[in-house]
C-alpha cells in the first residue's frame, strides 16, 4: 500500500513535472510565435514603405549639411515624425537636436539618428572619383542612411507595439554634429537618463552586431602667447610662441613611449606665426589624445598638462587650453547586442539586384587589394570575405576588439545600456570617410541595407519591450559600467 502510495506520489510528481514542462514548452512555443509574428509584421510594414524611406535617404544625400548646420535634414525628420503622431521637442543644448516620442507608459526604447555630412567630400553616385559639386560636403560617413535607418526603427516599432497591444515609449533622438562635438551636450544635460535601452547602427561593409569597443578621445587646442620682436635686430627681446609649440610637440614625441598601451597622440600646428623675421608672439597646436577608456584619457592629460607647463617655463610664454570635443569609449551591452543578433537572424537580409552587385564590384576595384583588409582586420572579420563584392550573410564580429576611432554613442553607453549594429551598405573593403563610401551611400543597395538596419532595431526594440527579462539583464550588466564623466571635463 505504502509502496503503491509512493509510486502513486512518484507518478503524480512525474505528471506535475511533465505538465510543468509541457506548460513551459507551450510558453516557449507561444513566445517563439509572438516573436515571429512581430518580425513578420515589422518586415512587411517597412517593405511597404520602402520608396518613402529611400526618398528621404536620397534627398539628404543630395543636400549634404555639415556639423552644426543640419537645419534642413533635421527639419525633414521632425516634420515627418510629428505628422506620424510623435511628440517632437527641440533641445536647446545643440542646434538641430531634438527628441520625438510616441507612447507614454512602459519601458523607454530609444533610437539615435545622425544626419551630418563631411566637408569637401562631395561625390557623385559613380564608381570613379567625381565630385558632385567641387569642394562641397558629401555623405562619406553615410549619415544620410544612418538617420533613415533609425527613423524606420522608431516608426516600425511604434506601429508593431500598437498592433501587439504592448506599452512602451519609443523615442527618436535627432543627434546632430556627430563628426565634431557629437551628442555630448545632450548626454550631459541628462536627456538620456531615463532610457531603458538606447540603440543605433552605422553604415559599414559587413552585417554584424557592434561587439567591439571604441577609443575614448579628447580634442584640444593649446595656444602659446609670447612676445614679438625683430628676429634679426633684437631676437633677444622676443619670446617665441612657436618655440613653445615645438618644445611641447617634442615632449609629446618622447612621452609616447611612456604612457599606457593604446594611448595615442596626433597633432597639427594650426598657427606657427606670421613671418620668419618676426619672433612669433602667438602659436597654437591642435592635439588629439586617445586612449582605450575615458579614464585613460584623463590619465594621459595629467602628463600633457605637465608638458604644457614645461614648454611655458622653457620659453617664458603663457599657454591657454581650449577643449574642443571629447568622447568616451563605447561599452556595448551584451544583453542588447545579443538581442540585436537574434533579431538579425529573424529577418531575411536584403538581396542585391544585378546592377547593384555590379556597382559594388566596380567600386571595390578602386581600392587596392591590400588596403581592403583595413576594414575587416580591426574587428576580427576574415579577409576571406573580400572574395565577394558585398557581404551577404550575418556576421558576429568584434567581441573583445577595440578600434582606434571614437563614437559619441560612447557617452550614451556610460549612462544607459546601449547596443548597435553595422550593416553592409558599402562594398567589402570600403571604409568610412572615403569618396567610395560617399558614392555607395547614394545608391539603392545602401538604402536597402539601411532599411534592414531599421527593421532589425525595431525588432530588437520589440523583443526588449515584450520580454522584460532582457531589459533586466541589460540593467544588471550596466551596473558594472564606471560612473559617467565626460572626457571634456578634464
Ligand atoms: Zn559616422
Amino acid at each position: 500500500m505504502k509502496q503503491r502510495r509512493t509510486s502513486h506520489a512518484a507518478h503524480g510528481a512525474a505528471q506535475t513535472a511533465q505538465a510543468a514542462n509541457g506548460a513551459q514548452s507551450a510558453a516557449n512555443v507561444a513566445a517563439g510565435d509572438a516573436r515571429r509574428s512581430i518580425a513578420c509584421e515589422i518586415s512587411t510594414w517597412v517593405d511597404a514603405r520602402a520608396a518613402e524611406y529611400d526618398a528621404i535617404a536620397r534627398d539628404i544625400w543630395d543636400h549634404p549639411e555639415v556639423s552644426h548646420f543640419e537645419a534642413r535634414s533635421s527639419a525633414i525628420y521632425r516634420e515627418r515624425l510629428a505628422a506620424r503622431g510623435f511628440a517632437v521637442q527641440e533641445y536647446p543644448e545643440m542646434p538641430h537636436s531634438f527628441c520625438a516620442v510616441k507612447g507614454t507608459r512602459g519601458p523607454v526604447i530609444a533610437f539615435m539618428g545622425e544626419y551630418d555630412a563631411l566637408p569637401g567630400m562631395s561625390q557623385a553616385c559613380a564608381a570613379r572619383r567625381e565630385p558632385a559639386v567641387e569642394g562641397a560636403p558629401g555623405h562619406a560617413c553615410g549619415h544620410n542612411l544612418l538617420g533613415v535607418g533609425s527613423l524606420v526603427a522608431a516608426e516600425a516599432l511604434a506601429h508593431a507595439l500598437e498592433r501587439a497591444g504592448v506599452e512602451a515609449q519609443v523615442r527618436f533622438y535627432g543627434c546632430p554634429a556627430e563628426e565634431s562635438l557629437g551628442r555630448i551636450p545632450l548626454v550631459k544635460a541628462g536627456r538620456f537618463d531615463d532610457v531603458d535601452a538606447a540603440m543605433t547602427w552605422h553604415p559599414a561593409d559587413v552585417f554584424t552586431p557592434h561587439r567591439y569597443t571604441t577609443s575614448a578621445n579628447l580634442s584640444l587646442v593649446i595656444s602659446f602667447q609670447g612676445r614679438a620682436s625683430h628676429a634679426g635686430m633684437a631676437p633677444h627681446a622676443g619670446r617665441s610662441a612657436l618655440d613653445a609649440v615645438q618644445l611641447f610637440n617634442l615632449s609629446i614625441e618622447f612621452m609616447r613611449e611612456h604612457v599606457a598601451p593604446g594611448t595615442l597622440f596626433h597633432y597639427v600646428i594650426t598657427n606657427g606665426g606670421a613671418k620668419a623675421n618676426i619672433v612669433p608672439e602667438f602659436a597654437a597646436v591642435h592635439l588629439y589624445v586617445r586612449a582605450p577608456t575615458a579614464a585613460g584619457v584623463r590619465d594621459a592629460m595629467v602628463r600633457v598638462r605637465k608638458a604644457i607647463h614645461g614648454a611655458e617655463l622653457m620659453t617664458e610664454t603663457r599657454a591657454s587650453v581650449s577643449i574642443k570635443a571629447g568622447k568616451c569609449d563605447y561599452i556595448p551591452s551584451d544583453a542588447i547586442q545579443n538581442t540585436i543578433l537574434e533579431a538579425m537572424r529573424m529577418i531575411a537580409l536584403p538581396e542585391p539586384s544585378a546592377e547593384e552587385l555590379e556597382f559594388a564590384r566596380e567600386l571595390q576595384k578602386t581600392v587596392a587589394p591590400e588596403d581592403r583588409k583595413a576594414t575587416l582586420l580591426p574587428i576580427g572579420a576574415s579577409v576571406e570575405l573580400l572574395k565577394s563584392p558585398l557581404h551577404l550573410s550575418i556576421g558576429d564580429f568584434g567581441a573583445g576588439k577595440r578600434i582606434g576611432g571614437s563614437l559619441d554613442t560612447g557617452d550614451v553607453s556610460y549612462i544607459v545600456p546601449t547596443g548597435q549594429l553595422n550593416t553592409a551598405t558599402w562594398p567589402l573593403g570600403i571604409g568610412a570617410h572615403t569618396w567610395q563610401s560617399c558614392a555607395a551611400s547614394g545608391g539603392s543597395w545602401a538604402m536597402k541595407a539601411a532599411r534592414y538596419a531599421g527593421q532589425i532595431l525595431a525588432l530588437a526594440g520589440a523583443l526588449l519591450a515584450l520580454e522584460p527579462a532582457r531589459l533586466a539583464a541589460a540593467a544588471k550588466e550596466h551596473r558594472k559600467v564606471p560612473r559617467y564623466r565626460s572626457t571634456m571635463d578634464v
